[in-house]
């Protein structure tokens, strides 16, 4: 089978489509250097995704969460730029063409991208919220903080601040 076949089908649905959605996960990320949960890079090897991931953990040990965040997330995140996919999708848009993109992913690349229409079903890490008194910061205002203060308290209220991304209550089912 020719390996342009799958791309001559998708350039067919897409001609053809009257509505269309892009749902988007890790892969799409993965060309910018955000680094996926079951990939083999060796930021994942030092800090668990069980652990950091994991809401129980991250209420009672925010040093580990906090620590991945500054030692791994905030640098992937803060250095990654949008690329070919994330850009075609937007031009998508751009054209009519596609509606929306529904996402898994935090990182907020397809809106650097330029999509306007962007349904986060995880959140967004780029987002920091208190969950006392509701405030949002960014990250890199977060990231600043996390140099003398571990784990960061939220500016107005000390509060106990979180990455407005959902955790899991549970293992994963592949670990
Ligand atoms: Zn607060």
């Amino acid at each position: 089978m020719s390996t342009s076949r799958p791309y001559d089908a998708l350039r067919g649905f897409i001609a053809s489509a009257r509505q269309m959605v892009a749902f988007t996960g890790a892969g799409i990320s993965a060309e910018s250097g955000i680094p996926t949960y079951r990939g083999d890079d060796g930021l994942w090897n030092k800090y668990d995704p069980a652990r950091f991931a994991n809401i129980d953990n991250f209420f009672s040990d925010p040093e580990y969460y906090w620590s991945f965040f500054k030692e791994v997330r905030y640098p992937a995140i803060s250095q990654a730029v949008p690329n070919r996919a994330h850009t075609a999708l937007a031009q998508l848009e751009q054209k009519g063409a596609l509606k929306a993109v529904i996402t898994q992913n935090i990182d907020g690349l397809q809106q650097a991208a330029g999509s306007q229409k962007v349904l986060e079903l995880h959140g967004n890490t780029r987002r920091i919220i208190c969950l006392q008194c509701r405030q949002h910061q960014t990250m890199e205002a977060v990231h600043q903080r996390l140099a003398t203060e571990l784990p960061p308290k939220c500016p107005a209220c000390g509060g106990t601040l979180k990455p407005d991304v959902v955790f899991s209550v549970k293992r994963f089912p592949w670990m």
